[in-house]
């Protein structure tokens, strides 16, 4: 492979620690610009010989001056929405992890991305896992695919019980270890509601061709339904390693510490489908992504703003989706054209919500 130049933002959060990982073993991989929120990276940018470092500011420029081969974008939330759109409109490689961007500007990322013409990566396991999956099947051949969900540490709460949980209890999940907000999204399952509109943008299908599934184990990653009756699962151990590795040194496939399946220790396939009622958030994602528009925009600015109420104690679990729910309800939904608009769209929702936290303190 040729040496390949990679911007890593969001690099001191849980994916970004991990690709460091994969990059410290991966000839070939260099950092050439790195970037946090708020933590200090000085340790990092020296152990990677970055050029680039970057705490909190625009990572738009930071990226315009590193001209990076590639932009592994790892940072949770809206936050990260520039340098996707950097990425894609420059057809720079992007190996996207941050979905929330993609989520809240579908339309305006597909276009930059026909403009650019560069690669977009899934970093996300279940979507790198259909990005392999549908590798050579044509449009006609698929017939819908399935993204798994663990069903997150409350998934079998009564909703009495629910009421009550707590930001401790929300954040131990099953079988992934990740930042706090998609740990907490997962719990809700606002992370699936999130994926399924991510899928929706990444492989071009219909709502009605993204199905969800609840899968405790979290082994089976996505399938892919043909229209033979086949279908087609990527298997593997919960660990980001993997996707993160594939997406970095694509096409090429590297080894990673990761170890394969054990097939002597048992291995439980179990499937379910997902309670909407228990986890409206999943139900509004569909409904928000099907409606199109700023309504996942909406969705997105008020499902962050209501994640953080609940982890700095202000709101209850289930005033998530309520907060979310009435944002939607705010929402005009209309046409995504320009950034501006997008940008509008994110502030009504994420201040309509904040009111809310506001009015329940
Ligand atoms: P995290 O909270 O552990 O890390 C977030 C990173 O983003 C930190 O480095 C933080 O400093 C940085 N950041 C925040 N705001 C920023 C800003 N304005 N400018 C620059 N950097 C900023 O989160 P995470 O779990 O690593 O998740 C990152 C993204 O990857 C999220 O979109 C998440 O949904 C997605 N993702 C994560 C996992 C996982 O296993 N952690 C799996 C799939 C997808
Ligand atoms: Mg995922």
């Amino acid at each position: 492979m040729r040496e390949r130049r990679i911007a890593l933002l969001g690099a001191t959060g849980s994916i970004g620690r991990q690709a460091l990982e994969v990059i410290a073993a991966s000839p070939g991989l260099s950092v050439c610009a790195i970037a946090s929120g708020t933590r200090p990276i000085d340790g990092l940018a020296a152990n990677f010989d970055v050029e680039h470092a970057q705490v909190g500011g625009d990572v738009v420029e930071l990226l315009e001056r590193a001209e990076p081969d590639l932009v592994l974008n790892a940072i949770v939330g809206f936050a990260g929405i520039g340098a996707t759109l950097w990425a894609l409109e420059h057809g720079v490689s992007l190996a996207l992890a941050n979905k929330e961007s993609l989520v809240a500007a579908g339309d305006l990322a597909l276009d930059a991305w026909k403009r650019g013409g560069g690669l977009l990566l899934p970093v996300d396991s279940e979507h790198s896992a259909l990005f392999q999956c549908l590798d050579g099947h044509g449009p006609g051949s698929v017939d819908s695919v399935v993204l798994t969900a663990s069903g997150g540490p409350f998934r079998n709460h009564t909703p009495d019980e629910l009421e009550h949980v707590t930001v401790e209890e929300a954040l131990a999940h099953p079988t992934w270890s990740m930042g706090p907000k998609i740990t907490v999204d997962s719990a809700t399952l606002a992370n699936k509601g999130l994926e399924l509109i991510e899928a929706h943008f990444l492989f071009g299908l219909d709502y009605d061709r993204i199905e969800v599934v609840v899968h405790p184990t979290s082994v089976v990653h996505a399938l892919v339904r043909l229209r033979d009756g086949a279908a087609l699962a990527h298997l593997g151990y919960p660990d980001m390693r993997v996707p993160i590795s594939y997406a970095l040194t694509y096409p090429e496939r590297r080894a990673t510490p990761v170890p394969g399946l054990d097939f002597s220790a048992g291995l439980q396939l179990e499937f379910e489908p997902p309670d909407l009622e228990r986890f409206p958030l999943l139900r509004l994602a569909r409904e928000a992504g099907e409606r199109g528009g700023t309504f996942p925009c909406a969705y997105n600015a008020a499902n962050e703003v209501a994640v953080a109420a609940f982890l700095d104690g202000s709101i209850r679990f289930l005033d998530i989706a309520a907060l979310v729910a009435d944002a939607l309800d705010a929402t005009d939904g209309a046409p995504v054209t320009h950034l501006a608009g997008l940008m509008t769209a994110d502030g009504e929702a994420r201040r309509l919500a904040a009111g809310r936290v506001a009015a329940a303190r």
